[in-house]
């Protein structure tokens, strides 16, 4: 799902499968998350506003490390996957295969892509599985593996019948016009991409249960309407859900997602009703201020644009690739069937390439987020600093974020500002003192 996702987002169809691109969360992924040094916050020697008691610190780091050569070991491995297809020729006869048992050409194309992709997620178990025991190991996840089983199961059934008519119809548009075939792709990417953001909210509840945050949190409801009020958002409660995270992990998280009708905001279950009511609205200030602030359709409209120069970029890389290399893996031309899977190891290739620029565009917005949030709730609780601090001890303890990342992986992996930063930020921002005014609030 992870591979598969990353092509799609870059391919433009982010929300589709994952909901990638249009998902501004309040904590990481159910990954890491963090930013770009300010390395020398944490080395002045005073004392740090995100903090973990001595054997959550070391367990953080040790994490910390897994986490990282991780990431880069899916990367590599995907790439590695990719190639592999290629150059043993499995691509090659897999389309010739298709063509002998099938007779319509369109279901060839369906079902080599169904096979194509059902490879490259199996490919990716032994990655998937080792993270999940990780993830046990140090108490985040709680998932046995007969639920992780049947969520990988759903996803990658979710992936074949999405990811393949998909597929075929960009395999369509490489065949039909040879040359500027980057150029139609990318123009029906675009309105897929939109849809995708529009319809991911819709495919959550395969994988979670949700339910009216109303429902069990009646009193935060009524305080959440505050910020609310102050934020003029008009999000409506019924469009503010519980999600029964509770199943399947001890972390922490809220995030917004959908655009129009189904624009909403998530928390999850571990987070309402656990921590204090007041730390649960700073987290629904961040994530208002990503409704607000627009993010989503600020997202949309950034990936639209880089997806044009991605696309026309791989067109000629892949040219390239099936000029230098096409003899050897029986690839004829990028519009064929196995040409495709070269198209794909190109956005592939370009989407790892391309991670530093996508995350640091990402920690940009969650920082506004960050900022907003505290701004919302403020003259709505007591201390806004304090409150926006312990919601960032509290994130970073559940998730056990290293308070002192390596600042070239905070750069590159890191879709949030680490947690230190964000606490440090925290600490010291109160631009109503001496009789200032807020960045987005005057008072
Ligand atoms: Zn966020």
């Amino acid at each position: 799902m992870t591979k598969i996702g990353r092509w799609f987002a870059v391919l433009g169809l982010a929300g589709v499968l994952a909901g990638g691109m249009a998902r501004a969360g309040v904590a990481q992924n159910p990954a890491p998350d963090g930013q770009q040094a300010q390395a020398a916050a944490t080395q002045t020697g005073a004392q740090e506003a995100y903090r973990l008691p001595p054997e959550k610190l070391a367990k953080a780091i040790a994490l910390g490390r897994i986490r990282s050569v991780l990431h880069f070991v899916y990367a590599l491995w995907d790439l590695g996957v990719l190639w592999l297809v290629l150059a043993r020729g499995w691509a090659a006869r897999l389309a010739a295969w298709t063509e002998r048992t099938v007779r319509r050409r369109w279901l060839q194309g369906l079902a080599f892509f169904a096979v194509l992709l059902i490879l490259l997620t199996v490919a990716d178990l032994p990655l998937d599985g080792f993270s999940h025991q990780v993830s046990r190991a140090y108490g985040i996840s709680v998932q046995g593996w007969g639920g992780w089983a049947l969520d990988m199961a759903k996803a990658l059934g979710l992936t074949v019948l999405i990811g393949s008519p998909l597929m075929l119809l960009f395999n369509g548009i490489v065949s039909r016009w040879p040359r500027r075939y980057w150029l139609w792709a990318w123009m029906a990417a675009v309105p897929l991409m939109v849809a995708g953001t529009f319809l991911s909210p819709l495919l959550e509840p395969v994988f979670n249960k949700f339910e009216p945050l109303a429902e069990s949190n009646p009193a935060l409801v009524a305080q959440l309407e505050k910020v609310v009020a102050r934020t003029g958002t008009q999000i409506p409660a019924d469009r503010m859900y519980l999600m029964k995270a509770s199943l399947k992990t001890n972390g922490l998280n809220a995030y917004v997602s959908g655009i129009g009708a189904t624009k909403r905001v998530v928390v999850w279950d571990t987070t309402a009703g656990r921590i204090p009511n007041d730390e649960v609205l700073f987290i629904f200030g961040h994530e208002s201020g990503h409704y607000v602030l627009h993010h989503i359709p600020e997202g949309l409209a950034v990936s639209a644009v880089s997806a044009f120069f991605v696309f026309w970029g791989c067109a000629g890389f892949a040219g390239w690739l099936v000029r230098r290399f096409g003899p050897g893996w029986r690839v004829t031309a990028v519009g064929t069937r196995a040409g495709f899977v070269v198209l794909l190891l190109t956005v592939s290739l370009a989407g790892f390439v391309l991670e530093p620029a996508v995350n640091t565009f990402s920690r940009h917005i969650e920082h506004e987020a960050d900022i907003y949030g505290q701004e919302a709730i403020h003259g709505i609780v007591a201390d806004p600093q304090q409150t926006a601090v312990g919601a960032f001890n509290r994130l970073g303890e559940a998730w056990l974020e290293d308070p002192n990342p390596n600042p070239l992986i905070e750069f590159w992996t890191y879709n949030h500002p680490s947690v230190q930063q964000r606490a440090e930020f925290a600490e010291h921002y109160d631009p109503w003192a001496n009789g200032g005014r807020g960045k987005y609030f005057a008072k």
